[in-house]
């Protein structure tokens, strides 16, 4: 049997097409602004950042231990050197290395002028100012060169970078205080439905209470994103254009929840192609298919199906990449790689399907995945328990156990 949302006078856009259209419509944000760095996490690079000096600033150590010339190392018996000093990290042994003598270093200090070679502590004996080192001693060990890392003006991060903590103590190693990011965007949102209830407010029957505008503000939650709460609004045209109209003004952004699809009391798709411009409706995914992508004006607009499920699903697969995008950094494809399904998957032909899995690793560490349970599309218990997508192609007839599925974790994307 195929699937009968599939069928359609014209056939449904894939993901694959739905992403292209995106990528084609989305102008990503200019404006940038100065940060400092410790506010920079997360934030989106708008140049290049070179480092304006080498790192590691100074030769240094690697250990703790003595520092020698290779011309002192003996090759066919232990040696002993002269102690001379001291090198201290922070601290460093003010003279040139003299034939005969070594320094005593420790781990981050400078190597001094003359040195060539750092040997380990637990590799040498002492005897108050004398050292013994073992034969053969190599030369050039254990010594950090300076610029070995970076060199001066070499590039730290690259315009888009998405700043990670990493990120950040490379750019302060180097003494950067504040970094060009782009502006944040501002992304209004709302839901949608007669049926919605707020929290704090008792539920009367035939009435739900509103979860997407918390997974939504959960899915937001990033160092770009402004976000506007919009709240409820009922399925009401006249409000829906009206408050549509208003954020669009105000908003780089604007996500709906509910109401995309063809029910009576589902004006989006409507209001969209009235008020602005519908570059897509529906998408042959699973859970999710009623998806309005256009704009209104210069804001960008996705109203998302009111599913609970489909709210994620659409937002993971398709909004994120927009955002992405728009927020001016690098595109990242999903990760995804091939696990052993465990259990069997009903499907049939006709949408690629996002469904909800926990994938685990077996005793061999081999991955393996199996469905978290059931999956219609508002059962946010089995998304709350999974942790990957297990993702079928459109044509997939459902699976066995024991087939290998493409997985794709959650929280990984950096
Ligand atoms: P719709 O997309 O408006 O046709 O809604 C599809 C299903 O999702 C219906 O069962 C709605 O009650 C439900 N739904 C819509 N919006 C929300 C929301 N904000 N929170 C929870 N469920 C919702
Ligand atoms: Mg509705």
């Amino acid at each position: 049997m195929i699937d009968p949302c599939s069928l359609q006078t014209k056939p449904l856009l894939s993901v694959d097409e739905a992403l292209a259209k995106i990528k084609t419509a989305i102008q990503p944000i200019m404006a940038s602004e100065r940060v400092a760095l410790k506010n920079a996490l997360g934030r989106v690079l708008s140049e290049d950042i070179h480092s304006p000096i080498n790192i590691p600033y100074d030769r240094n150590s690697a250990m703790d231990g003595y520092a020698l010339s290779s011309v002192d190392i003996d090759f066919h018996q232990p040696f002993t050197l002269t102690l001379a000093g001291t090198s201290f990290a922070g601290k460093p042994y003010q003279n040139t290395l003299q034939t005969g003598h070594c320094v005593r270093i420790f781990t981050g200090a400078v190597v001094p002028d003359g040195a060539d070679s750092v040997i380990m502590q637990e590799q040498v004996e002492l005897d108050d100012a004398y050292i013994t080192f073992p034969a053969a001693c190599k030369a050039s060990q254990n010594i950090r060169e300076a610029g070995e890392d970076i060199q001066k003006n070499g590039l730290l991060c690259a315009d888009k970078k998405k700043l990670t903590a990493a990120d950040l103590g490379l750019l302060a190693a180097a003494g950067i205080v504040d970094v060009p990011v782009r502006r944040k965007l501002t992304i209004a949102f709302f839901s949608t439905g007669d049926e919605l209830t707020s929290l704090g407010h008792p539920l009367t029957p035939g009435k739900i209470y509103d979860s997407n505008r918390y997974t939504l503000a959960g899915l937001l939650n990033d160092p770009c994103h402004n976000l506007v709460d919009l709240g409820l609004i009922p399925d009401d045209k006249g409000l829906l254009e009206e408050n549509l109209k208003q954020a669009a003004e105000n908003n780089d952004l604007i996500i709906t929840t509910g109401g995309a699809s063809v029910g009576d009391a589902d004006y989006i798709h409507e209001i969209l192609a009235k008020i602005g411009e519908v570059n897509f409706w529906k998408v042959a995914i699973k859970p999710g298919k009623p998806l309005a992508f256009g704009k209104i004006g210069a804001c960008y607009f996705f109203g998302l199906p009111g599913n609970p499920v489909s709210t994620m699903v659409t937002f993971q697969q398709l909004v994120a990449p927009a955002l992405r995008q728009l927020s001016g950094a690098a595109e990242v494809k999903p990760l995804r790689f091939l696990a052993t399904c465990t259990t069997p998957l009903k499907k049939m032909p006709g949408r690629q399907e996002f469904l909800r899995g926990i994938f685990s690793q077996d005793h061999d560490r081999a991955f393996v995945v199996a469905s978290a349970g059931r999956q219609g599309a508002d059962s946010l218990s089995s998304m709350s328990r999974a942790n990957c997508y297990i993702v079928l192609p459109a044509e997939s007839k459902g699976v066995t156990a024991g087939e290998k599925v493409w997985v794709e974790p959650f929280c990984v994307l950096i």
